[in-house]
C-alpha cells in the first residue's frame, strides 16, 4: 500500500455530478495541461502547480465516502493523462471498490496510443470511457452529451 502515500496535485473534487459521464459520480480535477485550447473552460487549472497536493489514500478516502451512492469516478483537469502514471495507481483502487472510470484529456485517442508512453497507455488500459480530443469552441454547438465540442468523441473502451 506503499504507493497510496503517492501525492497528485489535484484541482478539485466533486461527489456527486450528474453532468461528467453517464450516472452519478465523484469526480477528480487534476492540474497541468499542455493544450492551450481557446475558450478552455477550465483555465485556472492549466497550471501544474494550481490547488493542492493530495496523497492518494487522502483521494480513495472522500471517493468511498460516496459509495454506493455513485455508480463510477471521472478523472478530468487539467489532462489527466499529465499525471498517468499516478493516475493508474489510483485507476485500480478505483476498480477494487467496482466503479467504473471515466477520463477526459485533450489528447486524442491515436495520440496516447502512438505516443510510445507506457503509463499514458497503461492508463488507458484502465479507463471504461474516454471522452478525447482538444476543446474547441468554434464546434461547440451540438457537441455530444457529456463533451465540450462536436470534435470530441465519447469512447468506450470496456
Ligand atoms: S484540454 Fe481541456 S483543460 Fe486543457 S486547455 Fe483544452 S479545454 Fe483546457
Amino acid at each position: 500500500m506503499e504507493c497510496l502515500n503517492k501525492r497528485l496535485q489535484v484541482a478539485g473534487f466533486l461527489d456527486n455530478s450528474l453532468v461528467n459521464g453517464e450516472g452519478l459520480r465523484s469526480v477528480l480535477f487534476v492540474s497541468g495541461c499542455r493544450h492551450k485550447c481557446p475558450g478552455c473552460h477550465n483555465a485556472a487549472m492549466q497550471d501544474f502547480s494550481y490547488g493542492d497536493t493530495v496523497s492518494l489514500k487522502e483521494i480513495l478516502g472522500r471517493i468511498e465516502s460516496n459509495v454506493p451512492l455513485i455508480k463510477g469516478v471521472t478523472f478530468s483537469g487539467g489532462d489527466p493523462f499529465e499525471h498517468a502514471e499516478t493516475l493508474s495507481e489510483l485507476a485500480d483502487s478505483i476498480k477494487a471498490m467496482g466503479l467504473n472510470i471515466w477520463c477526459y484529456s485533450g489528447y486524442t485517442y491515436e495520440e496516447i496510443v502512438r505516443s510510445n508512453d507506457e503509463s499514458k497507455i497503461n492508463l488507458l488500459n484502465k479507463i471504461d470511457v474516454l471522452v478525447d480530443g482538444r476543446f474547441d469552441s468554434a464546434q461547440k454547438e451540438g457537441a455530444p452529451k457529456y463533451a465540450g465540442s462536436r470534435n470530441q468523441r465519447i469512447i468506450k473502451l470496456s
